[in-house]
């Protein structure tokens, strides 16, 4: 019989095959979850994403509990933390991403040196500090290194992030994984100029509707893209 929600979980392993394909993962570190009605769907813990069937994504409450056979990430906790504290959250996306993974073990939060910091909600990309992977102790860190913010550094670990939808949640785990590799290309030649505060209200303002459409504007003084004159349907 096909499990419930069998939609959902054949897209959560599409995006864990996804997230390892475009580099942003390897092996069977990084998991993946989705919220639904019953609490949220997660990945089973250390198996391979290429042989991951859909009865194997494991139903979570968000009261600690699960069902069924398989034991769920290892990372249960941050999943759901977010999912408890964060009525935004529809899906969270956890990598090891090399980059992301490498600044982490600075435990240094990465500054305004490029507009799309903001992508994250905020003027920074934090670190969260470093406790033991799959404890209570470093989802409370990650908790704190999220306050305002949609993703965060785990020190000596790797990266956590959150959005709607999956694939907005992958998006945004590869837009990090590209912030901390810029950072660090330009940490090579030099100390970057860091952009700042009042430039980065203007960004985060700007923020608020990047990505929607002229539709979705309308009565909103500050967006995204400065609109051409609007020459009427396409010809
Ligand atoms: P799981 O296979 O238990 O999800 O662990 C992977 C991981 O990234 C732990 O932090
Ligand atoms: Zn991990």
């Amino acid at each position: 019989m096909a499990p419930k929600h069998l939609r959902l979980r054949q897209q959560i392993i599409e995006t864990c095959l996804t997230m390892n394909r475009l580099g942003l993962n390897q092996g069977t570190s990084g998991n993946v979850s989705a919220r639904n009605a019953e609490g949220f769907l997660l990945t089973p813990s250390g198996i391979a994403y290429e042989t991951m069937k859909p009865g194997q994504i494991v139903q979570m409450d968000l009261e600690s509990g699960y069902r069924g056979e398989w034991l769920p990430s290892s990372e249960w906790r941050m999943h759901s933390d977010i999912y408890a504290a964060r009525p935004e959250a529809g899906a969270i996306v956890h990598v090891h991403s090399t980059y992301a993974t490498a600044l982490s073990c600075l435990r240094i939060d990465i500054p305004a040196f490029h507009y799309m910091i903001g992508v994250a909600g905020g003027t920074d990309l934090r670190c969260a500090d470093y406790a033991t992977f799959g404890t209570q102790a470093l989802s409370d860190n990650m908790r704190a290194a999220l306050t305002d913010r949609t993703a965060c550094l785990l020190a000596n670990h790797g990266q956590i992030c959150f959005a709607p939808t999956l694939e907005k949640a992958l998006w945004l785990a590869g837009e990090i994984e590209a912030l901390c590799q810029q950072y660090w290309a330009a940490k090579q030649i030099g100390e970057p100029v860091l952009l700042d505060a009042e430039e980065m209200d203007r960004v985060l303002a700007r923020f608020q509707t990047y990505g929607k459409q002229a539709k979705e504007l309308e009565g909103l003084n500050v967006t995204a893209v400065d609109a051409p004159e609007w020459r009427g349907e396409v010809k």
